[in-house]
């Protein structure tokens, strides 16, 4: 006799619950999330659209620990953010956090490479076989062997970015965040990008969480969650072009 065994349920990067972010008091508060409920699967590539101020980086900013929200709770591969004080949540994202930027945020006077080492010096970890192992893949998936030795300003804004996506990858943290990383690109070296953070999932088995508002670059990723007034609206689940589009449209009548 054959069981079907049960399928085993993904595990979770992150979870948001009840999550409530209210900038300002009184009169001028600003409720920029009103209660999410967002459970993040391992390995997938998930992008975040809405509107501007809809609050998506407010979302990225407290799920990745460099926010405080209101109430509500936050939990990262499987730690609750919210029980950490400051000194333990700093280490907590040093070792399980990546983060992107629109404006790519490299220290101009170091090297790419010593860009891409600065987790690790930080992290105070000993440069070990594994170690250096993720980091020459990183940096081979990435394509920057021949970039290592050049400073921010010597390279251009796609190469920039690669190197910060290649620092957030070199931990190898739980989940990485990237907020709008392709908006000071043109669309060439937005392809470039995007594609990369595609393979991080698919060769490295990254986690990798996105902001964007262009439906091209929401392409890219397997799962959409759509943002709306600090609600989720939706959670699409590797939606078709016109799905996706569908959405949006809706938003956008609002
Ligand atoms: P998005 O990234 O979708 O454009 P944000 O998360 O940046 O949205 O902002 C959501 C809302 O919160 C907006 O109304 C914005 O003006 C407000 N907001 C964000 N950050 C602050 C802040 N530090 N102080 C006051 N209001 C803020
Ligand atoms: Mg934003």
């Amino acid at each position: 006799m054959t069981t079907t065994p049960s399928r085993p349920r993904s595990a979770l990067a992150a979870t948001a619950r009840d999550l409530t972010r209210v900038h300002g008091r009184g009169d001028t508060a600003v409720h920029a999330l009103r209660g999410v409920d967002l459970d993040l699967p391992a390995g997938r590539f998930t992008a975040v659209m809405g509107p501007s101020g809809s609050g998506k980086s407010t979302l990225m900013h407290c799920l990745a620990g460099l926010d405080v929200p209101t109430s509500g709770s936050v939990s990262v591969a499987g730690r609750a953010l919210e029980q950490m004080d400051d000194t333990a949540l700093t280490v907590f994202r040093r070792e399980h956090v990546g983060f992107v930027f629109q404006s790519f945020n490299l220290l101009p006077m170091l090297t790419a490479g010593q860009n891409i080492d600065l987790p690790l010096e930080l992290a105070g970890r000993r440069p070990d076989a594994a170690t250096r192992a993720r980091r020459d893949l990183v940096v081979d998936v990435l394509g920057l062997r021949d970039r290592l030795e050049h400073r921010p300003g010597e390279l251009s804004g796609g190469q920039q970015q690669r190197v910060a996506i290649a620092r957030a990858l070199v931990t190898a943290p739980d989940i990485v965040f990237a907020d709008e990383p392709t908006g000071n690109l043109d669309s060439e070296a937005s392809a470039e990008v995007l594609d990369l953070l595609r393979r991080s999932v698919r060769e490295l088995g990254q986690t990798v969480v996105m902001v964007t508002h262009e439906l091209d670059a929401a392409a890219y990723a397997d799962d959409v969650v759509v943002l709306a007034d600090g609600e989720v609206r939706d959670h699409l689940v590797e939606p078709t072009a016109d799905q996706l589009v569908a959405v949006l449209r809706g938003e956008r009548t609002r």
